[in-house]
């Protein structure tokens, strides 16, 4: 299927491949690259990224995912602090660390959340960080483990509507991410939570909608809306090309459902611009 106008951007090499070369002699990874983001170009110029921990290989096979599905290797135990030092060194205000998921460690990898952010604030003062975490298959000493550190926000994206996990998150439950979510609030009440769905993979209007008061029934206070768009052949095609028009109407019913901050357009990812979530939280 060929992309609409909306959707065609310019690419900027030279700043991609100076946030890279930074990133590789630090041993780390980023989402916007292994993920092919469309944003590079906006965020690396901003100086901001993504940081991906825990290695490149996942557990699981989410069908529009570019993350490589093979056995991941040993946690690097240098990585928080290395990530605190390329975080200084961007000059970043706001961070957001993600990960693969790491069924294959006992508490999915949360210890090792808690220490990157904690070697964060250590070399970064007065940074917020945004954790983009996976489900630790529901594991709620696990989760505490992230919230005890208290990252200003704590992501965790529902993806799609429930019809299409079997093809979309084969090993995830749609049940199980807003679980996780509502659990995060009963830890700490305080905690900011949010999360993100992707649109354009053969879901209707009606359900997009459901999702959204399933994440408002669990509390869910930010939300992300995006186009997919496809890594490769191989991955889960393209359905639809969702129109401006239809990601303003996801927005409109978002806010009128409670959200207390929406982004939802074609670029949209769940990191894009998550200065601007912050911001509208301390703006109140
Ligand atoms: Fe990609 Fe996350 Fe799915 Fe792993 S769990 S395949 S990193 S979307
Ligand atoms: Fe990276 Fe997120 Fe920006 Fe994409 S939107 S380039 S993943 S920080």
């Amino acid at each position: 299927m060929q992309k609409p106008e909306w959707l065609k951007i310019k690419a900027s090499a030279t700043k991609t491949r100076e946030v890279t070369e930074m990133l590789r002699s630090l041993n780390l990874h980023s989402v916007c690259e292994e993920a092919n983001c469309p944003n590079r170009m906006e965020c690396f110029e901003k100086k901001t990224a993504t940081f991906m921990i825990l290695g490149k290989h996942c557990t699981r096979n989410c069908t529009f995912c570019n993350v490589d599905k093979q056995k991941p290797g040993q946690v690097d135990e240098n990585e928080p602090l290395n990530v605190a030092e390329a975080i200084k060194k961007m000059g970043m205000k706001h961070v957001v660390i993600t990960s693969v998921t790491r069924d294959d460690l006992p508490d999915g990898g949360a210890g090792h959340f808690a220490k990157v952010i904690k070697e964060i604030r250590n070399l970064n003062q007065g940074i917020t960080v945004e954790v983009l975490i996976p489900d630790f298959q529901g594991n709620e000493e696990a989760l505490k483990k992230v919230i005890d550190e208290k990252p200003e926000i704590l992501n965790h994206n529902i993806e799609t509507i429930p019809r299409l996990y079997p093809e979309v998150r084969p090993k995830a439950v749609y049940e199980r991410s807003l679980e996780l979510l509502q659990k995060a609030k009963k830890i700490d009440p305080k905690t900011i939570t949010k999360s993100g769905i992707m649109v354009g993979l053969g879901e209707t209007f009606d359900e997009v909608i459901q999702t959204f008061k399933d994440l408002r029934a669990v509390d869910c206070d930010l939300l992300t809306v995006g186009q997919y768009l496809a890594p490769s052949k191989q991955h889960h095609e393209v359905v639809e090309y969702i129109h401006p028009d239809t990601f303003a109407a996801y927005k409109a019913q978002a806010l009128e459902l409670g959200f207390k901050y929406v982004a939802s357009d074609p670029f949209v990812r769940s990191s894009y611009n998550a200065f601007e979530a912050m911001d509208s939280l301390e703006g109140g």
